[in-house]
């Protein structure tokens, strides 16, 4: 198995995993771009949002979903969800993950930062 997002999931290379069920796995961006960068993916090798098939939307919907509920977990006040689709765009592995990113501010911050 030559995808790293594929052993990733059979936990044949390491990571640090924050969320899982029978379909999706989330984990820690191994070079995070924001203070909290996890990365979800489903199981199942799918290369990207262009190789989607309609027997698809399931999986996806679970993914934002689970983003959803990561981030509800960690408190985040406002985050990013972003999939990258194809080299142009900088995607690099070729297995779809969808990237979470957030962390830059506590919800007590942004009171703060908005209250006049
Ligand atoms: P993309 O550019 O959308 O393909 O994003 C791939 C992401 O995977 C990058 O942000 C990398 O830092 C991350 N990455 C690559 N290898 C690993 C790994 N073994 N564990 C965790 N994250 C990884
Ligand atoms: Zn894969």
């Amino acid at each position: 198995m030559d995808c790293i997002f594929c052993n990733v999931a059979a936990k044949s290379l390491p990571a640090t995993i924050v969320y899982e069920d029978g379909e999706i796995l989330a984990f820690n961006d191994i070079h995070a771009k924001a203070p909290v960068h996890i990365l979800v993916i489903p199981k199942e090798h799918i290369r990207s949002i262009a190789h989607l098939e309609a027997d698809h939307a399931g999986e996806i919907a679970r993914i934002i979903y689970a983003a959803k509920r990561i981030a509800a977990a960690r408190g985040l006040a406002g985050y990013k969800l972003i999939f990258n689709v194809g080299r142009d765009s900088g995607q690099m592995v070729d297995h779809l993950h969808l990237h979470l990113l957030g962390g830059w501010a506590k919800p007590e911050d942004r009171e703060k930062t908005f209250s006049i």
